[in-house]
């Protein structure tokens, strides 16, 4: 049997994160070990995981068999329960596999880390001006801003103002299909680059009416964005997907999904949660194969414990350790 262990943590972030759902300043989240590799799971709150759900998931979990041989050991993994577990289980497997390899994982999945795309960085709701303020003093080119309230034109113009950056629009499903038809073509004045899930996870319709208006803005979806079969559903209703661990699983379900995004002529974002440097510098090692990363979970978190990924900018600097190539303290 392998050894596997788990510890929760509580992250306190920078700022109070207030999106479309809620607002948080603290996550809870739970540390994984399988041998000497660390997972991170992060309970996506709308699939409604919980710390106490993830943990007795994990507590299901049997691992036996040689951590070279990974497939067989994810088919171990029980299909059904916590999502965010799973992918904990799989950057763990993954983690182990790299470092008994002496690899790190961009590596032993061929992948150039020089193509990975440069990160978004988000700004929460707040004060259209704070939100300018936090926008101009990160100095990052690529700004992603959560809409979906009751202030999404003047909380744009504000950043806009405030920065030449490249701008991204997320309202996390928070509008409806009139309000979305109304306001994508005024937020477009200001020159986004994206609108992410403009619409609740499930419209599809919606997407694919809204598409088909014809905004000069590409829609991707993220919280509809689960499965493979999620994918196909949205083949054709919006222009890309994100996909983050968390929601598929792992990094080996994460893989196949960004293959099959692309195979429908789809445009692929890697996301991540508010997570630690495990977690997200397990999604940056898959950076590589997409279009667009939103990489920027440590940059939110006041106490990460870990270190991975570093960021030049907004440019993401893998690892070479083995593995994940995660350390923990300074
Ligand atoms: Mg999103």
């Amino acid at each position: 049997m392998l050894t596997l262990t788990w510890e929760p943590i509580t992250l306190q972030l920078k700022n109070v994160f207030r999106i479309a759902h809620g607002a948080s300043a603290q996550r809870h989240n739970v540390i994984v070990r399988v041998e000497e590799g660390v997972g991170e799971a992060a309970g996506v709150a709308y699939h409604g995981e919980t710390p106490e759900r993830i943990i007795a998931w994990l507590q299901t979990v049997r691992l036996a068999g040689d951590p070279l041989h990974l497939v067989d050991l994810l088919a171990q993994l029980p299909q059904e329960g916590s999502r965010a577990g799973r992918a904990a289980v799989d950057m763990a497997l993954h983690d182990l596999w790299g470092k008994r390899l002496g690899q790190p994982l961009y590596r032993l999945l061929g992948l150039n880390p020089d193509n990975a795309p440069s990160t978004s960085f988000t700004i929460a709701m707040d004060e259209p001006e704070a939100m300018a303020e936090r926008a101009a003093a990160s100095g990052m080119p690529i700004i992603k801003i959560k809409v979906g309230g009751e202030n999404d034109e003047a909380m744009v113009r504000a950043i806009r103002r405030a920065t030449d950056a490249r701008l991204q629009v997320d309202a996390n499903g928070g509008w409806s299909r009139e309000q979305a038809a109304a306001i994508i073509p005024r937020l477009a004045r200001y020159d986004l680059q994206i609108v992410e899930q403009p619409l609740p996870a499930g419209d599809i319709e919606g997407l694919r009416w809204l598409r088909k208006l014809n905004f000069g803005v590409p829609i991707f979806a993220d919280e509809a964005i689960k499965t493979p079969g999620d994918i196909l559903a949205h083949a054709g209703a919006v222009d890309g997907v994100v996909i983050k661990l968390a929601k598929s699983g792992g990094i080996r379900p994460a893989v196949e999904m960004i293959a099959l995004t692309r195979a429908l002529g789809m445009q692929v974002m890697i996301g991540c949660m508010v997570e630690t440097a495990v977690a997200v510098t397990a999604a940056a090692h898959l950076a590589p194969l997409c279009d667009y990363a939103d990489l920027d979970g440590p940059l939110l978190i006041a106490n990460d414990p870990f270190r991975g990924v570093r960021y030049d900018r907004a440019r993401l600097v893998l690892p070479d350790r083995p593995g994940l190539g995660v350390t923990e303290g300074e």
